[in-house]
This record gives C-alpha cells, structure tokens and sequence, in this order.
C-alpha cells in the first residue's frame, strides 16, 4: 500500500493557507495505480448484495463509478445545489467557516436496497455524515462508506456510523 500512498501528491496551501492537501490525481493517472486502487476497493465487496453505488460530487465519482462497474450495481450521483435536474431532496451541512449543500434525486435509491457510498478522501467526516443522512432519509440501507484514502489524525471516522467506514490508504 505505501507505493499507493506515495504516489499521492502533497500540495501545500491549498485549496487555502495550512492546508496540506493530498492530491489523488497523480494516483488516478498512472493507469497501474488507478486499476489496483479500484481492484483493491472492489475485491472487499465483491459477492455482496449491492444495489447501488453512491458517489460524492466530483471525485467520488470516479471512484464510485469504477466500484459500481465491477459490483453490477447502479451509480447514483450526490451533487452540488441545482445540477440535478429532477426533484431532488438536498441536505445542508457545517463547514469551519459557513456551509455546504449537496443533493440526490429522490427517487435515486429505494426503500431497503443497499447502498454504497463513495469518495477520495475522508478529512473530518462532515460530507459524508450528510450523505449518510441522505441515503437514510430515503429508505436505503447503507452498507459501508468506502474512501480511497483517510486523514485519520482528523477522526472523521467518529462521524460516520459505526464499523461501516473503510480507507484504502491511511495518512
Ligand atoms: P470532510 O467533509 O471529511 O472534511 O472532507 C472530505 C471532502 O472534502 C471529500 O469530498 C474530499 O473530496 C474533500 N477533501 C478534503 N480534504 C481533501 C484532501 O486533502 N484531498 C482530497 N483529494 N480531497 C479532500
């Protein structure tokens, strides 16, 4: 796992001042990486029942789209306000400084089918607690939130419920 993570690009200042961001562009465009990444993600849930794959707004879908593939699920999007275009049920959520919004179709996931859900990376836990609440709001049962990568020392896992959260990579 340490050339995945040292593949991983370190940007500091963004995307503002203190911030050490990690890139995962340079994993997704080596095509070794990128195809062990997915493959390593998939052979955890490979011979489970999943319906649906939920990706989050915009490099979750990369990921959560690759997974939904090689799982014979369906990929739902979690977007940014006023994307998608059908009636959507939206959930607002803390940042340090202000809020966010995202969004999914209302009728993206069904009562009882099991879902899913996807991202790069977990930092403090906010986004995808939000998308947690909205896969619940709308009767799906949630399987596992699965990221590529985690900042562990940010706990985000504490967010999450628990025993459902799973990181690739650990920084
Ligand atoms: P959280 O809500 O857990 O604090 O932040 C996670 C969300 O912000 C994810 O959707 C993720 O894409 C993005 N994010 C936050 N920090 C980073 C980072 O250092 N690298 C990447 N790739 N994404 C980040």
């Amino acid at each position: 796992m340490e050339d995945l993570k040292s593949i991983i690009r370190d940007v500091p200042d963004f995307p503002k001042k203190g911030i050490l961001f990690k890139d995962i562009t340079t994993l997704l465009a080596d095509a070794k990486s990128f195809q062990r990444m997915v493959d390593l993600l998939a052979n955890r849930y490979i011979g489970e029942k999943i319906d649906k794959v939920v990706g989050v707004e915009a490099r979750g879908f990369i990921i959560g789209a690759a997974l939904a593939y090689k799982l014979g699920a369906g990929i739902v999007l979690v977007r940014k306000p006023g994307k998608l275009p059908s009636e959507t049920f939206r959930k607002s959520y803390a940042l340090e400084y202000g809020t966010d919004t995202l969004e999914i179709h209302t009728d993206a996931i069904q009562k009882g089918e099991r879902v899913l859900i996807a991202d790069d990376l977990l930092a403090t836990g906010g986004t995808m607690a939000a998308v947690v609440d909205m896969v619940n709001e709308l009767g799906g049962e949630i399987f596992e939130c699965c990221f590529m990568a985690e900042l562990e020392f940010l706990e985000g896992k504490k967010r999450l419920p628990e025993g459902k959260t799973f990181s690739l990579l650990k920084f």
